[in-house]
């Protein structure tokens, strides 16, 4: 058996469908979000943009969550020195999941290493809790829910993305006494689009099923205080698990689930992915609790509102230029290039030329033929950095030679 000539046909395989990818190596600057440092293959250094970022509204270098990430290092150390169980549960493990748990108007939380693991972990434990579960999932969530479900062994449907009368046909095609869950998100990454969160509510009401909301891309950003478009639509009641990430708007890192104490007390009991890993590092717990409470006062509301602005006037920018960019009235701004090669293309030539870096997305993360640049506007971004942005899409849009929508509206 030769290995290496195994490994070598895996990678060339990437190479031909042109899914190999390749990481750019960026250092942020503290306090001048979202400039960053580019460390080229060859060594050299060039000041960098960036605009592909989740680090949605610059929580990541705010002074008071880096003041709680010092101080609980200087009080307790670096890491938590254990599992949740054995000796690595911590007043700020604690803390912050008190804060999460209202953050959700729900009656408790728990803190996984992310939100990758909490949606995997929770999706694949969940079986065992409810012996005989179908989990109904849309088309369109996300690999760390469709990875839980997958691996779980117990049932799963799944339904066309968005889609309520399909849903409604595989929830009435099963027996009513079967327990039952609806998975779904409540704003798509990649196309930006906002679940119908209200009427999935409904179905799962009409029949009897639990409801599990991914906010990963809301959490922070929508609602009041933050808690995502549940809070924003008044439906957090009707949710039974909300599924969050610490790593994006929060700026941080780590992930969570917020529930009923008693769903929250099976799962941390339960789910292997929660009880034999380390926990959190108790600075990572400070730093999130303290950019959470934040994000639901004033500042949070204030810099809610510049988000949704910025991302605004861009969409109204690009639009302006005739250029195909996706409004589904999210923060998101896709802009559809619809090949590979010239996505490939416009990102390296933003890079290298113009300094701005936004990453290519590209099969299988979206469908063939939608093949796009992402941009994740922030109110870190000026209006020198969206100056720069749009002149250098528009120039680069006729370089590639590009169509462009009949005179934009
Ligand atoms: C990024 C993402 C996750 C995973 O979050 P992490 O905390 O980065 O692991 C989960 N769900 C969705 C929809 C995401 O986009």
């Amino acid at each position: 058996m030769d290995y290496t000539a195994k490994l070598d046909e895996a990678l060339q395989r990437l190479h031909d469908e042109g899914r190999y990818r390749t990481f750019i190596d960026i250092e942020r600057k503290r306090g001048q979000f979202p400039h960053a440092t580019w460390t080229k293959p060859d060594g050299s250094e060039q000041p960098v943009t960036v605009w592909c970022g989740n680090d949605y509204l610059g929580m990541g270098q705010h002074p008071s969550v880096l003041a709680s990430m010092k101080e609980a290092v200087d009080a307790t150390g670096a890491g938590s020195g254990g599992t949740r169980n054995i000796s690595g549960t911590t007043v700020y493990h604690k803390r912050l999941e008190a804060e999460i748990a209202d953050l959700h108007q729900k009656e408790a939380a728990l803190v996984f290493s992310s939100a990758y693991i909490a949606n995997d972990a929770t999706l694949s434990t969940l079986p065992t809790l409810f012996p005989g579960l179908i989990i109904y999932s849309d088309s369109l969530n996300h690999a760390s829910m469709i990875e839980g479900i997958r691996r779980n062994g117990g049932a799963k449907r799944i339904f066309r993305h968005n889609d309520l009368d399909h849903l409604r046909a595989l929830l009435a095609a099963d027996d009513p006494e079967t327990p039952k869950l609806i998975a779904f998100e409540s704003i798509y990454s990649m196309d930006g689009d906002f679940g119908p969160l209200k009427e999935l509510c409904d179905l799962a009401e009409e029949f009897n099923a639990l409801t599990y909301l991914d906010e990963v891309h809301a959490v922070g950003m929508y609602g009041p205080r933050g808690g995502g478009v549940a809070e924003r639509d008044g439906l957090l009641d009707r949710i039974d698990i909300v599924n969050g990430t610490l790593g994006k708007a929060f700026g941080v890192f780590g992930g969570y689930i917020a529930a009923s104490a008693k769903m929250c007390d099976a799962v941390r009991s339960y789910a292997p992915g929660f009880i034999f890993t380390t926990s959190i590092p108790p600075a990572v717990a400070a730093g999130a609790a303290t950019s959470i409470a934040f994000l639901k006062g004033e500042g949070g509301v204030k810099l809610r509102e510049e988000h949704q602005t910025q991302a605004k006037i861009l969409k109204l920018r690009l639009k302006g230029l005739g250029l195909p960019i996706t409004d589904n009235g999210s923060h998101i701004v896709p802009l559809i290039v619809g090949d590979p090669k010239h996505t490939k293309l416009m990102s390296d030539m933003m890079l290298e030329h113009y300094g701005i870096y936004v990453q290519p997305v590209n099969f299988p993360t979206v469908p063939r033929g939608t093949e796009r640049l992402r941009f994740t506007p922030s109110p870190v971004h000026g209006p020198r950095e969206m100056d720069a942005l749009v002149h250098a899409l528009d120039a680069l849009w006729s370089h590639c030679a590009l169509n462009r929508a009949e005179m934009a509206g």
